[in-house]
């Protein structure tokens, strides 16, 4: 539907935004029997910004959701078995971790695809979908009672912030980053390559900006199975002269380093990048929360969004099927308890290696043997079995205790000019 609500009568949910994370929300709610509204900004079949990667966690998101990720369409996901990591002259090969968790495969699923494929469920499932119409919430008395859209007022119980990297609805409602934490940028494009169904991650992991200086973050090579691979780079602000860092030149050298294992063609389309928020000031209150990139549930250690938008989303609709009154509070605290300790081990980490030295040493250890380069992307991915947390659980378990102690000299000592 486009730009027009069918009645501005009340409705238990309100959703800003039809990522990922509103989709999500959208799709548990409405199933749950709840009345749901989703206003999107975009028309249907808008795309985001992103490497289109999907870890096995977040592929453990969408079947819970119920999504086919449909390998066998031309408009489903590439299926993936692991993550082929690349440090100077050493590439690792590494399968994804054995947990009992998660599912054993990852996939690329374009997000034009995923994102359709996620609202048409919501849809499905009941949910009023709204485009090309701007959401802002309304506020009484220091309460989010609905939102102003297309020229009118809808109210509802609770509204769910799934709007993205914050703007003006963060703006409005003091949930905007943190000042003094890390987010990170990224850029990426589409080229075509005969090796577009391969089915391996690729992630680079030694970029270095036009003065060879060390830069906190990895270049991409994520095959989508349609012909094309997603190629991009992201970068950590916790870098010296961050600001002064080029991406567009980034990208291009890190194109020139894989134009002969990946026989990539010219840009699909221009490269364009996009912010990854890390953190945020408030992530509910009375009538609403926020989720997905809303509340800064990007993993420092990867990039990844779509799992952290997929379940907060989840998360925040049960509660409120399970009781309205106190679903903001809930879900504050259960969002917490779930994500906040990884997530401030991810935004420690990435100050320690915002040093050059520290990041060039750290990587030759990452990457030293196969079982320690497993330990790595078990850890970074998130992809830790609490049950059976093996090496890579305690390895996280220490990495947490040490970055705490380390935490206050790292930020004094940060390398950002
Ligand atoms: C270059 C890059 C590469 C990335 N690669 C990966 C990756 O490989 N894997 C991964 O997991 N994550 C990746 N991420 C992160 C991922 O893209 C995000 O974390 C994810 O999109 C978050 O989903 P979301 O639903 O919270 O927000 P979004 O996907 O940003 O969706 C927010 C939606 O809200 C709409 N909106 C905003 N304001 C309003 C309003 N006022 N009214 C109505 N609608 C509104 C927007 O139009 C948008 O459609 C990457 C990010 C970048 C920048």
């Amino acid at each position: 539907m486009v730009g027009d609500s069918s009645s501005n009568a009340r409705r238990d949910v309100i959703v800003i935004g039809a990522g990922p994370a509103g989709a999500a929300a959208g799709i548990v709610a409405a199933r749950g029997g709840a009345s749901v509204t989703v206003f999107e900004k975009a028309p249907y079949g808008r795309d985001k910004v992103c490497g289109d990667g999907l870890t096995p966690r977040a592929v453990g998101a969408l079947n819970e959701l119920k999504i086919d990720l449909d390998f066998e369409s031309d408009d489903g996901a590439h299926r993936i078995d692991g993550l082929r990591m690349i440090a100077g002259k050493t590439t690792r090969e590494l399968a994804w971790p054995d947990t009992t968790r998660f599912p054993p495969y990852g996939a690329v699923w374009p997000r034009r695809r995923l994102d359709a494929a996620l609202i048409d469920a919501a849809t499905d499932a009941g949910a009023e979908v709204v485009f090309e119409t701007e959401a802002l919430p309304i506020i009484e008395r220091g309460r989010v009672v609905g939102v102003k859209a297309g020229g009118q007022e809808h109210r509802a119980d609770l509204v769910i912030v799934a709007a993205g990297a914050p703007g003006q609805v963060a703006r409005m409602l003091g949930a905007e980053r943190v000042a003094d934490e890390p987010f990170g940028l990224a850029i990426r494009t589409y080229a075509e390559s005969p090796r577009h169904a391969d089915r391996h991650l690729e992630a680079c992991l030694t970029l270095t900006d036009e003065n060879g200086v060390a830069v906190p973050g990895y270049g991409w090579m994520f095959p989508a199975g349609d012909g094309t691979v997603n190629i991009g780079v992201g970068a950590l602000s916790t870098m010296k002269n961050f600001k002064q860092l080029n991406l567009n030149k980034l990208l291009g050298s890190y194109r020139a380093l894989v134009e002969p294992t990946w026989q990539i063609g010219p840009d699909l389309e221009r490269p364009r990048a996009w912010r990854l928020p890390m953190s945020a000031q408030k992530r509910h209150g009375a009538g609403w929360v926020a989720i997905g990139d809303a509340a800064g549930l990007v993993n420092p250690m990867n990039g990844e969004g779509i799992d952290y938008g997929l379940e907060s989303g989840i998360l925040a609709s049960e509660l409120f099927l399970a009781d309205p009154m106190t679903a903001p509070t809930r879900y504050d605290q259960l969002v917490g308890e779930r994500f906040d300790s990884f997530l401030r081990t991810g935004r420690r980490f990435s100050f320690l290696i915002g040093h050059p030295w520290i990041l060039r040493s750290g990587l030759r250890l990452a990457v030293g043997t196969d079982t320690i380069a497993s330990i790595t992307l078990g850890v970074m991915g998130n992809l830790i079995d609490s049950e059976t947390p093996g090496a890579a659980g305690r390895v996280l378990g220490i990495a947490d205790k040490a970055l705490a102690l380390a935490d206050p000299l790292l930020r004094r000592t940060r390398a950002a000019s």
